[in-house]
């Protein structure tokens, strides 16, 4: 196949402002590959909330790059050139990008296979052109194989929202048969989270906002559903949940609002383990604020970030295997701004994933 010179791309119009728009252009040039990176061409890119944020500037810190101008961190499709100096992936090759993008390497997070917490971490949409770009470079660092058998649609939202969700779960620490709380059950992040929660072998209580939702996540797989509005004393309802009635061994919060945070610190057993993953608005606080109730259950708190290579190459097994379905609703490409409208508004049904050939 003959690489183009242009191709598509959503681009990014007064990014940061309230007032952005996406341009979404056909001639957009494809880049050459430099040493150590690959040359995608994405089948697929998922929409995320955050690429919302990031274009809409009510997320602090997280805007856009000076001559960064396409979105997007959930690209998977077919590798179509190699740089100088890669050894580990060749043209034809099925690839995703992850989140991150590059990091400085040698620091001591980078040498732990810990790239996320590096100071120079670059993030892919944010920091170098992402996957609202048909063709984008990509450092073969931060590139996963995608196997056989799983479909580009479905492995592209996983490289940031399935990532995560496994990567929660893992920071847990839990055993098999021990019992975990998800706060947003139901949400993007959430209903991944319980579904590699069962794969675990956890006993999952869902936790989410009103009774219409119990239906939906009992079909994720989770083992009982606590509506909290529903609920006047939510630790002693979870407690009554769990099999000697002292509350739950995990939780794990996605969603990104306070009262979330707030609730889960009285739901833990002694010695749990508090997850943070969702972002709610600065000011939230855990527990209250309050750390009495963290010290005298001795509660661990922890958060949870981005997925490394190794994360991720596990996650897509489980996918392969059918021990995870994410739900996905395709649009064609021109309706990306549309899509990320409705993703920042909180309108869609699953994840939204763009076709580039529709
Ligand atoms: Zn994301
Ligand atoms: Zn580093």
């Amino acid at each position: 196949m003959t690489i183009p010179t242009t191709a598509r791309a959503a681009v990014t119009v007064n990014g940061g402002t309230p007032q952005f728009s996406i341009d979404h252009r056909e001639d957009f040039p494809v880049p050459t590959p430099g040493p150590g990176e690959i040359l995608l061409e994405c089948k697929y890119t998922g929409v995320c909330q955050s690429d919302y944020h990031a274009a809409y500037g009510d997320w602090q810190g997280l805007t856009q790059a000076e001559g960064v101008t396409c979105l997007g961190h959930e690209g998977a499709g077919i590798v179509r050139a190699v740089g100088p100096g890669v050894t580990d992936s060749k043209v034809g090759d099925r690839a995703g990008a992850l989140v991150a993008a590059d990091s400085c390497g040698t620091c001591e997070f980078c040498s732990q296979d810990d790239c996320a917490l590096c100071a120079k971490i670059n993030l892919t949409g944010f920091h170098r052109n992402g996957s609202f770009a048909q063709y984008i470079n990509v450092n073969t660092r931060f590139a996963v194989h995608i196997p056989e058998g799983i479909p580009f649609e479905q492995a592209a939202p996983f490289m940031c929202s399935g990532g995560t969700a496994f990567t929660a779960v893992k920071t847990t620490g839990l055993k098999a048969g021990q019992t975990v709380a998800v706060l947003g059950a139901a949400g993007g992040v959430g209903h991944m989270v319980v579904q590699f929660a069962k794969a675990r072998g956890l006993r999952v209580i869902a936790i989410d906002v009103g009774a219409d939702k119990k239906e939906a996540t009992l079909a994720t797989g989770a083992d009982e559903y606590v509506d909290i509005t529903g609920t006047k004393d939510l630790p002693a309802t979870v407690a009554a949940l769990t099999p000697d009635g002292l509350g739950v061994h995990g939780v794990i919060v996605t969603a990104g609002n306070g009262k979330a945070y707030a609730a889960g610190v009285g739901i833990l057993r002694p010695r749990g383990v508090f997850v943070c993953v969702g972002l709610p608005p600065t000011g939230s606080a855990i527990a209250g604020a309050e750390p009495a109730a963290i010290i005298f259950k001795a509660i661990t708190v922890r958060g949870s970030l981005l997925n490394t290579v190794e994360d991720m190459n596990e996650a897509l097994q489980l996918l392969k295997d059918g021990k995870i379905k994410e739900h996905v609703e395709i649009r064609p490409f021109a309706a990306t701004g549309q899509a990320l409208a409705d993703v920042g508004a909180s309108k869609t049904k699953g994840r939204v994933v763009i076709d580039f050939a529709k």
